[in-house]
């Protein structure tokens, strides 16, 4: 029997906290402790049974409880200045109010399969998910017009158990969506807003929550809804579950029923920021709107989509780029085919995996994509050299792929206890400062002792955390009295404890600091300090290598010699990754370089004074400064993974136990470790303005969002006359580049030249038919490399003169910096609307003479 509907009885919240409600549906207050400390003040039992969800403990708490706290004075001050702290919070002027250009009212769009927002809404796995979370909420802070579109998972990504013989068991509880943190979206009548997208023989309709972080929304699908067959209403059942069939079906949900979703709302945006090639499919929906729409051809669609549209990718990792068979797109897509004005060869040529022949999401996305990045400065080089089959001819650094690198939302991520410390020590409105360095050069000022005894305070909160999570587990598991109880005299507070939490993907390595048995046996009680692990992290349940290391650091963590010195935690998510970043004393990160694109649990770390040991990889070759932590293993990439490892451990041992482990136990008399200390907080001055979301947000916004605004404008006005023009203009020149020829250049035949002096250059440069306005002739000169020229330089050269045949004489000098340098001449086309020079990859290199 099935009810015939479900129906909610709360409890009556006094009228005098009557705004609680409101607190709790508005995730703001999962970077503020003082709003979750009300409801944990109401119930401290309740608070942690309902896994710090303040809608489910509004629907659970009782009245009397209610009743009591209205009439206790603390916690009604404390009500006050949260409320008015809000409410301050959601009308201040914004960093974005300074910038307003005619467009900057315009709505920006940001599309992600995850979003990791707090540990009460389970919609995210790993880093991409609270990359997204933390994205908007600095968007929020920063006063961004914003909206996040993603997917309602019933299951949520999973929730893991380990069980007694420490292997990885997923579980997947149902969530109750009427006790989350969202509210369904209404139609004016009342009704609950729906939008349908077609799968093969059938419609699949979905029902959208509405999220809000402080001052935006995030806009979530959901097809459980009995209009749709039983398959599909297990669609957003679970975040990268099921087949490819399962993930096409939800990148479709994602891409095209989340811009209907928009629509249907009224909403308009004018940028569109795909977060990883999951979400790319809402660029085919783009392109069938502005044909079926604005009668616009496939060709002036393109130029449109492109003009507005933002792709970060995220992962060098090949399992995190999707590709769909050709079989499979025309499953789904043949019946928009014709509708879309294009052809089946057209569309997926959009998307055509070279080598692999499939239709790769990553591709389609940097096809489409005025504005494409790479997540670290690192991973944009190498994201760059991993597409530059796509660029003929173009150098490899000029691949159109830039950088920004992620960041966190530092108000989310520093531990209450050391906000408190900066609010002493820091400039009154230093949250409103969080990308300025001179902000945290402060964390000087903040006498030693006092610093210490925060972070000590941290640390036990952490290795209580632990060993409470660990008798949960055991007393699940129903292990014997002995094992449970001996929990409790697990984890020295003054024994340092190195962290290592992240999803168990093999490139991680969670493994390798296990390397060796008796080295690590030396290690945990090495003479000059002894150390203890605390390690957590999910394995994708497909992923067998991943639940094997889960095993493994289990196993050895059970060994008479290790226990209580190794901890694995089970189900790492935000509430457990919050409690480690703030509480250990090293953060431990060994990836295979250069496979971490980012990673940003480090810089959670760092900002809490938690000292990182890390692989040169993602954000942490841009970090380091010497001073700040520790770094370990090569900045060189290795062809041979064994001897990677090999080198990579040695390395790890070394500095572990003849650097970081003196360092620690270097202590004063009254037990501080002033060097330590001092390196805690160049952790803090150097890591937290640059690694915020803040500045990150910041950073999309000056080299995107207001970009992509402005250009469509430019691109919609007079009825997309732009993109016309554009589109023809490309054509043009792809059809007549193979006239352009360097027919002739000359320069100084001398081998040295004194610094200062200026090189003359001239060139013929035959066009035929092209117009001198549509290209740019330059020098370009850099560092010589086996494969030509790195660290390229251009200098445009002018036109002079044009010779009988036709053809163009251009001149230049340049001033070369002192060195070795090779240079060439070339052409390429020119556009003062391209994002990039070589938005149209075409390019003639002078022959070398
Ligand atoms: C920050 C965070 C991540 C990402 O960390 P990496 O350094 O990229 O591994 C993953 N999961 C959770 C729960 C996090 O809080």
């Amino acid at each position: 029997m099935y009810p015939y509907r479900t129906i909610s009885i709360i409890p009556r919240l006094p009228e005098s906290i009557g705004r609680l409600r409101e607190l709790a549906y508005n995730l703001w207050y999962s970077w503020n402790d003082q709003a979750m400390e009300l409801f944990r003040f109401i119930n401290p039992r309740l608070w942690e049974e309902v896994y710090h969800n303040p809608v489910q403990f509004l629907l659970r708490a009782n009245e009397d409880e209610l009743n009591n706290a209205a009439e206790n004075k603390q916690f009604t001050n404390n009500y006050r200045k949260v409320m008015d702290s809000f409410d301050h919070y959601m009308q201040e002027k914004t960093w974005y109010d300074n910038c307003k250009t005619p467009e900057s009212t315009q709505l920006i769009a940001y599309f992600s399969a995850e979003f990791g927002v707090h540990e009460s809404h389970p919609t995210y796995s790993g880093g991409l998910g609270l990359l997204a979370g933390d994205h908007c909420k600095a968007a929020s802070d920063l006063g961004l017009p914003f909206v996040g579109v993603g997917l309602l998972y019933k299951q949520g990504y999973f929730t893991q158990l380990i069980d007694s013989d420490g292997n990885q068991k997923p579980d997947y509880p149902f969530q109750n969506f009427s006790e989350m943190p969202i509210t369904p979206v209404i139609d004016e009548t009342g009704r609950e807003l729906i939008v349908d997208v077609k799968l093969p023989g059938r419609r699949v309709y979905a029902r959208i929550w509405k999220m809000l972080v402080g001052r935006v929304c995030i806009l979530f699908l959901d097809a459980d809804l009995t209009a749709n067959r039983l398959e599909d209403r297990a669609l957003t059942g679970q975040l990268y579950g099921g087949d490819k069939e399962t993930r096409i079906s939800q990148e479709i949900l994602l891409g095209r029923a989340g811009v209907r979703a928009l629509r249907a709302m009224g909403l308009k945006p004018t940028v569109w920021h795909i977060n990883e090639g999951h979400a790319a499919f809402l660029l085919i929906e783009r392109v069938r709107e502005l044909a079926e729409e604005q009668g616009l051809p496939l060709g002036p669609a393109l130029e449109a989509v492109r003009a507005d549209s933002i792709f970060t990718t995220h992962t060098p990792v090949p399992a995190g780029h999707d590709v769909f068979t050709f079989e499979m797109v025309d499953r789904y897509y043949s019946h928009l085919y014709e509708r879309m004005g294009l052809t089946r060869e057209q569309l997926l040529e959009l998307a055509k995996d070279l080598p692999e022949g499939g239709f790769n999401m990553t591709l389609l996305a940097l096809r489409f994509c005025g504005h494409c990045n790479g997540v670290s400065r690192l991973h944009g080089e190498v994201s760059r050299a991993m597409f530059h089959h796509l660029y003929q001819g173009i150098p490899v650094e000029e691949v159109p792929i830039s950088h920004i690198t992620n960041g966190i939302h530092t108000l989310t991520w520093l531990a209450p206890e050391l906000r408190e410390l900066f609010n002493t020590y820091f400039d009154h409105d230093w949250e409103k400062k969080i990308a300025n360095s001179a902000t945290w050069a402060e964390v000087d000022a903040i006498p030693d002792k006092d610093f210490w005894q925060v972070h000590t305070a941290l640390k036990a909160k952490a290795l209580d955390f632990a060993r409470k999570k660990l008798i949960e587990q055991r007393t699940r598991n129903q292990e014997t009295f002995d094992r449970v109880k001996e929990v409790e005299n697990y984890l020295t507070p003054n024994t340092l404890t190195i962290g290592f939490a992240r999803r168990f993907a093999t490139y991680k390595r969670a493994n390798l600091i296990f390397s060796n048995k008796d080295q690590l046996l030396k290690l945990l009680n090495n003479p000059n300090g002894p150390v203890q692990l605390i390690f957590a992290g999910k394995a994708h349940p497909a992923d067998t290598a991943g639940q094997e290391l889960i095993k493994q650091i289990n196993d050895l963590a059970a060994e008479e010699q290790f226990r209580g010195k190794i901890i694995f935690l089970e189900n790492y998510d935000i509430n457990v990754a919050r409690c480690l970043v703030q509480g250990v004393d090293v953060w431990l990160n060994t990836p295979r370089r250069p496979m971490e694109a980012s990673g940003t649990s480090g810089m959670k770390a760092a900002l809490n004074g938690v000292l990182n040991c890390s692989i040169l990889d993602g954000w942490w070759p841009e970090a380091y400064n010497g001073e700040n932590g520790f770094s370990i293993g090569a900045d060189w990439d290795f062809n041979d993974e064994e001897a990677q490892d090999k080198y990579d451990y040695n390395s790890l041992l070394t500095v572990l136990n003849q650097v970081i482990i003196p360092a620690f136990y270097d202590r004063q008399p009254d037990g501080t470790p002033v060097k330590w200390i001092q390196k805690m907080k160049q952790s803090i001055k150097t890591i937290a303005p640059r690694f915020s979301t803040e500045r990150m947000v910041t950073e999309y916004t000056e080299k995107f969002y207001l970009s992509a605004m402005q250009r469509n404008s430019i691109f919609t006005a007079d009825n997309y006359q732009m993109c016309q023009e554009m589109y023809k203009f490309k054509q043009f020149l792809i059809n007549n580049w193979h006239n352009v020829q360097i027919i002739n250049v000359q320069a100084s035949e001398a081998e040295t030249m004194p610094l200062g002096d200026e090189l003359f250059i001239q060139a013929t440069v035959r066009l035929k038919q092209i117009p001198r306005e549509y290209i740019q002739v330059e020098i370009a000169y850099g560092e010589k490399c086996k494969d030509g020229l790195f660290r390229i330089h251009t200098l445009p050269l002018t036109a002079v003169d044009s010779c009988s045949s036709g053809d163009h004489i251009y001149e230049g000098s340049v001033a070369l910096p002192q060195g070795n340098y090779g240079y060439t001449v070339r052409v390429r086309p020119n556009s003062p609307y391209f994002t990039h020079h070589f938005e149209l990859p075409l390019v003639c290199w002078a022959p070398s003479f």
